[in-house]
């Protein structure tokens, strides 16, 4: 199954194309195409859906970043906020450490949770980055680019008729259309999620909160000029309540008490990744989950630098990026017992 796309082991299975419509709905999660993208990555991720569900935590996912600080500082690390790493440092030809304007940081182990491609460029000589290490960041693709609209609304979303917390909004049935209209401003798909259906108290008392996330690629982004920002973005926010309004049959408009619109730019000024994709390397089928795990440690060219996060093998999402720090972590604490090094 992980050499075989999600279209080739539906079609396999016998699965009329309704079915396989609806089972595909999910795709934008991982952010790749059901006609490249490996059934063995999609399934997985489908079936923890179905199976143990998802979750949404009482306080956001900013209760996950608390409660990973907690164990952090209570087992005696150390967080610096607002501290960007600036330089990786070398003792020969391994990470010693990092640099943070001109404060320095020593470790046997550096895990960095930025894209290789922004630490090979940015954060060390050029000599430190081997032939095979540039091939590899720039034969993979960089991930879909998000734009999401934030409505603060001043009413409950019930008295909107707002019943679910997700709803998928495409104008084709078709996975691969869906995919390919994220290369057009003009052709969006909606992702709408109304966080008071699942916590209630999400926001104030008498209002709600909904969100529209739409998925672009590299090259529809790309064509959109400095000069025309403001209008692209509005226009985009514009069409993407439309398309709510129209297909819920949900008047949004007149209890819209607050708006923020994330655009590409915006994504990249928060996380610093490549065209503000948070969605890492696009998977594709020379670049599957089960292919980076399988090249994990080749894929390792500076001795004591690991990398995390959504560009690491179990590409984007909550749990899988928790995932790869953990193993990660586990791989390093099973080589400090066994060398002792730190
Ligand atoms: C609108 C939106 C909705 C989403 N919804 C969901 C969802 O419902 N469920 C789900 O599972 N996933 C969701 N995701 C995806 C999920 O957020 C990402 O896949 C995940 O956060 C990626 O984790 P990461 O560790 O790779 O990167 P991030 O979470 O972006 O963390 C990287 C961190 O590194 C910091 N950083 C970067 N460079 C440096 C540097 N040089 N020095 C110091 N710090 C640095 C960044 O500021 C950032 O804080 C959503 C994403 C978006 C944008």
């Amino acid at each position: 199954m992980a050499s075989h796309s999600v279209d080739e082991c539906l079609n396999a299975l016998g699965m009329p194309k309704k079915a396989q419509n609806i089972l595909k709905t999910y795709w934008p999660y991982l952010g790749a195409r059901c006609d490249k993208l490996d059934f063995a990555h999609y399934a997985t991720m489908l079936e923890r859906y179905i199976k143990t569900y998802p979750a949404v935590p009482s306080m956001k996912s900013h209760e996950l970043s608390l409660a990973t600080e907690d164990v952090i500082r209570n087992n005696g690390g150390n967080i610096r906020y607002n501290a960007e790493v600036t330089e990786i440092l070398f003792d020969g030809e391994r990470a010693s450490g990092v640099k943070v304007g001109e404060e320095a940081f020593y470790s046997d182990y550096v895990i960095l949770n930025c894209f290789p491609e922004t630490a090979y460029k940015k954060m060390m000589p050029e000599n430190k980055v081997s032939r095979k290490a540039k091939q590899l960041v720039n034969a993979r693709k960089t991930g879909s680019l998000f734009f999401t609209v934030y409505l603060g609304l001043d009413c409950y979303a019930e008295e909107l008729g707002i019943e679910d917390y997700t709803v998928f909004l495409y104008e084709s049935p078709d996975s691969t259309i869906q995919y390919e209209d994220c290369n057009d401003t003009n052709r969006l798909f909606v992702i709408a999620n109304c966080l008071n259906r699942i916590v209630p108290n999400a926001s104030p008392e008498g209002t709600s909160t909904l969100f529209l996330t739409s998925l672009l690629t590299e090259d529809s982004w790309g064509y959109v000029e400095p000069q025309d920002y403001k209008k692209v973005k509005n226009r985009i926010a514009d069409k993407m309540i439309e398309i709510y309004e129209n297909k819920m049959n949900i008047s949004v408009r007149p209890h819209i008490e607050e708006i923020v619109i994330a655009a590409p730019p915006t994504f990249a000024r928060y996380l610093g990744t490549p065209n503000g994709t948070p969605y890492g390397y696009e998977m594709q089928p020379w670049d599957t989950m089960i292919a980076r795990i399988m090249s994990l440690k080749k894929e390792r060219f500076i001795s004591g630098l690991y990398f995390v996060g959504a560009h690491g093998e179990r590409s984007d999402g909550y749990s899988t990026t928790y995932a790869c720090g953990h193993s990660t972590a586990n791989e390093i604490v099973k080589e400090v017992k066994e060398n002792g090094r730190i």
